[in-house]
């Protein structure tokens, strides 16, 4: 799962994967967004630069996550870098190579990492299910459980792109497939937006539905990934308030 979005750059920490210098604060920056099951890992690129990449042909930057929230000077250089990188990808067939090379390296290294992110996904899922005598949803009250399975099949109903604006919405994360959104959106409506981990600070604590407790897998700190391995009862995490 693969999602892209732009902005401006939060500090001057983050780096362009595909030329390696430096973003400038406030430079407009495409984000790639993995998710990697638990966590969601971004790797940043100049706009002239993402104009090279495999992800450049499958959205217009108009579609890109955040592009309406940059102002209209930004849009139209965002726009200019854009064309400008697309160009110089297409013309200079040694640059093309180039890149090509770059990005099959990129695509290749985004295959192995999520592959052993699924890796990871399914162990985990083996162990669980091992641990776990009482169902999928054993960390719900049988009052709960009842009403998130109906939440869970209203959201199943929306479209992917309502789901994820109701997330969004709620500062809630939105990757991941139709079911893990919309298993997502209902744990969010019963029992209340997931707060961030006290621990680290930036992480989003998830929520185990399989024994009702809290944990939290660490965050992408504009440029750097924060590990974080914190662990909370449910008693423990206080939910916000869910909006519809
Ligand atoms: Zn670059
Ligand atoms: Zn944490």
């Amino acid at each position: 799962m693969v999602e892209l979005s732009i902005e401006k750059a939060k500090s001057a920490r983050s780096a362009c994967k595909a030329c390696k210098s430096k973003l400038a604060k406030d430079e407009v920056r495409v984000g790639i967004t993995v998710s990697k099951g638990s966590y969601d890992e971004v790797t940043w690129y100049h706009v002239s630069c993402f104009a090279k990449t495999k992800h450049a042909g499958s959205k217009d930057l108009e579609d890109l996550d955040g592009y309406s929230s940059l102002s209209g000077t930004e849009q139209a250089e965002a726009k200019k870098e854009f064309e400008k990188g697309a160009k110089g990808a297409k013309s200079n067939a040694k640059s093309k190579k180039a890149s090509k090379s770059q990005s099959d390296k990129s695509e290749s290294e985004d295959e192995s990492e999520e592959d052993s992110g699924k890796g990871k996904k399914g162990a985990k899922k083996g162990t669980a299910k091992k641990a776990s005598s009482g169902g999928p949803l054993a960390g719900y009250t049988v009052a709960e459980k009842a009403i998130y399975q109906r939440y869970y099949e209203e959201a199943l109903e929306l479209s992917v792109a309502a789901i994820k604006q109701a997330l969004k919405k709620n500062g809630m994360t939105q990757n991941g497939n139709k079911a893990e959104i919309a298993s997502r959106m209902a744990d969010c409506q019963i029992l209340g937006t997931l707060p961030n981990c006290t621990k680290c600070g930036g992480g989003r604590l998830r929520f185990n539905q399989q024994d009702g407790t809290y944990f939290c897998k660490g965050y992408m700190d504009d440029a750097d990934f924060v590990n974080c391995s914190a662990k909370y009862a449910r008693n423990e995490v206080t939910r916000g308030t869910w909006t519809d």
